[in-house]
């Protein structure tokens, strides 16, 4: 995503005058969403896949407070069900490609996707992080059954079972360590 503060975008006739618009549908997007739209801020989140982010991957959540066991997408909907409760506008499949600002740098920021444009006071980045792959042949097959890249929320799955760390780095001596 490319963000400057020239004004290059133009205003489409819909969508404009948002207070707050959040980029990135997951976990940390949803939660900004239900909070400034309970505030009464005129809210509209954009989600270039669908509404659930990471978490939608996993077949098995077992350390979310208020559920033993719940599978990601399950988790992810409700979620969303929570966002559409407060009325805050859900925009999916919907990339935000660019920002610029109206006016120089003084205005309103202006967000750029395949959809139109869609004009804020403000903006609220929560695109997420990714992990590192190793790119080895079936990491993405058994990504979720069996190969994770998180000790503290899949290593309970794995209890009484040998299990490799791959990582030479603080973050697999970590792991290794909480395993
Ligand atoms: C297989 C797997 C299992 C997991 N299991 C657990 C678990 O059991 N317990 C646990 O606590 N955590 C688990 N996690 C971690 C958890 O999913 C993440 O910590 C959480 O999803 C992070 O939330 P986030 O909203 O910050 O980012 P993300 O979930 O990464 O969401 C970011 C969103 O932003 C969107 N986005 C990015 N760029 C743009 C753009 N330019 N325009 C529009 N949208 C954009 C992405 O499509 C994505 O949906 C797991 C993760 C994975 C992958």
């Amino acid at each position: 995503m490319k963000i400057t503060g020239i004004s290059t975008a133009t205003k489409a006739d819909e969508d404009l005058d948002w207070e707050v618009v959040i980029v990135g549908g997951g976990p940390a997007g949803m939660t900004a969403a239900i909070y400034t739209a309970r505030y009464g801020l005129k809210t509209l989140l954009l989600e270039s896949a669908v509404l659930g982010g990471a978490q939608a991957t996993s077949p098995a959540i077992e350390n979310y407070p208020g559920f033993k066991f719940i599978t990601g997408i399950d988790l992810a909907s409700r979620m969303k069900e929570q966002v559409q409760a407060t009325g805050a506008k859900i925009r999916e499949i919907t990339e935000v490609k660019s920002i610029t600002r109206a006016n120089g740098n003084s205005g309103d920021f202006i967000l750029e996707t395949r959809r139109g444009n869609y004009t804020a006071k403000a903006v609220i980045f929560a695109t997420g992080g990714g992990h590192r792959r190793l790119n080895a042949p079936g990491e993405e097959e058994y990504t979720g059954r069996g190969i994770s890249y998180c000790a503290t929320c899949d290593g309970p799955l794995f209890r009484n079972k040998k299990v490799v760390v791959i990582g030479g780095g603080n973050t697999a001596a970590v792991e290794a360590v909480y395993l």
